[in-house]
């Protein structure tokens, strides 16, 4: 395949080939898909993008897979213009970028996983797996049955009863692990070396990362070409992270875009914030956290790609900031009241770092600013159960009505 060269390790720069690899056998850096952009650049255009599916596929070009065939639907979620959430938060350029919507499982998820089982199909993989806060579990077992593949997802056991169900519809096995999202992923790398099956975010990570740069591709296709000045990305091991900037580079680097000048902000809940945490106190390495947070599903105490996150708010000038539960439920209201919009709690944890961010001045008020709203709410209810108001409960009589609801408002 021409586009691709093969995989190369981040840490040491070691060359391997194409194969469902994940790490350096020398010094166990992390390995990552890399391309030939002069071959991609003399392939590629706007025009062509512009005529391509209505999916994250009109990007294959950009993509490590020959031929999809999982997750044909997956990306090209709407970016609003956010006027009344920008006026509550003082800026007058805002967007969201709304994978609360993505299809099929109403999460970011379904990008990474679109990319990571359509390459497992191309190696030849029979059974598609992962380690997951939740989300994912429930886009790879989507995935997984429109696909014919068997599947196993890992979970930590204390996640919310939506995301659970929300996996064993489809009928995978579902293991929920006692433990944190970490001692999930622990077992699941020994178990990855052991089976023959593609662990999307283990041997399959490289090709799964790959799949995150679409949101880049997306809004700035979507902005008529061109980079934002600022966004918030929320993060959990920092890959989608990571890989928006990647996509944004990429695009200057085939020529679709003459210029990069965005500021990458990070949000992460206060009670696991490991890459926000080192960011404040100067460091360029992680020190691993036990989480303890309502935003499970960016709940990673020990996060894969932290340090190249630290590394990204450096070289793009932006940086990382934390939020409460408290704050991050006012955000999922917030987002709901001025936009319509019912995130999750990640969601709410990117809101209120934007909050946060604008009211301190590091985001100008005419800045372009994108938001990235990565998961559903109705996936995470169970967190809203007392924060919202009761329904006003009346018996079916229009005197009922006149007393206990119109005399009230
Ligand atoms: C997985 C996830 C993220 C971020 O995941 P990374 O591991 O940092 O790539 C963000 N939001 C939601 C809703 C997620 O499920
Ligand atoms: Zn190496």
């Amino acid at each position: 395949m021409a586009k691709v060269k093969g995989l190369r390790c981040r840490e040491c720069g070691r060359d391997y080939p194409l194969e469902p690899i994940h790490v350096c056998e020398f010094c166990f850096g992390p390995l990552e898909v890399v391309y030939d952009y002069d071959q991609i650049k003399s392939n590629v255009s706007r025009d062509k993008i512009q005529k391509g599916p209505p999916s994250l596929w009109r990007y294959l070009d950009l993509l490590p897979v020959d031929e999809p065939s999982v997750g044909l639907s997956a990306g090209f979620t709407p970016l609003k213009r956010a006027e009344r959430l920008g006026e509550a938060l003082g800026l007058r350029n805002l967007y969201i970028k709304d994978d609360s919507v993505n299809h099929p499982t109403l999460s970011f998820k379904d990008r990474v996983v679109s990319v990571a089982l359509s390459k497992a199909k191309e190696f030849g993989f029979d059974t598609g797996a992962c380690a997951s806060t939740g989300n994912l579990a429930n886009s790879v077992a989507s995935h997984c049955a429109q696909a014919g593949m068997n599947c196993f997802v890992f979970i930590p056991a204390n996640l919310e009863t939506q995301k659970i169900i929300g996996s064993l519809v489809f009928e995978p096995t579902v293991v929920a692990v006692e433990g944190t999202y970490d001692d999930v992923n622990r077992l699941c790398s020994e178990i990855a070396s052991d089976q023959g099956w593609a662990f999307v975010n283990i041997n399959i990570r490289p090709f799964y990362a790959e799949g995150s740069k679409t949101l880049a591709f997306e809004v700035v296709e979507q902005l008529g070409w061109k980079a934002p000045d600022a966004v918030v990305v929320p993060a959990a091991s920092g890959s989608l992270y990571t890989k928006i900037w990647k996509g944004l580079k990429e695009m200057k680097e085939v020529g679709l875009i003459n210029e990069v000048k965005t500021r990458m902000y990070g949000a992460q809940a206060e009670g696991c914030s490991p890459i926000a945490t080192a960011w404040a106190e100067g460091r360029d390495f992680i020190k691993p956290v036990r989480p303890d947070t309502i935003a499970k599903s960016i709940a990673i105490g020990n996060p894969a790609d932290g340090i190249y996150a630290l590394q990204t708010a450096k070289e793009s000038g932006g940086g990382w900031e934390t939020a409460t539960d408290g704050e991050i439920i006012e955000a999922m209201k917030l987002l709901a009241e001025t936009e319509g919009i019912f995130t999750e709690t990640a969601g709410g944890t990117t809101v209120a770092v934007l909050k946060k961010l604008a009211e301190r001045g590091q985001i100008d008020p005419d800045e372009l600013v994108v938001v990235f709203i990565t998961g559903n709410g109705y996936k995470t209810l169970e967190v809203l159960q007392d924060e919202v108001r009761e329904p006003v409960r009346i018996s079916a009589t229009l005197k009922d009505f006149k007393d206990k609801v119109l005399a009230k408002v």
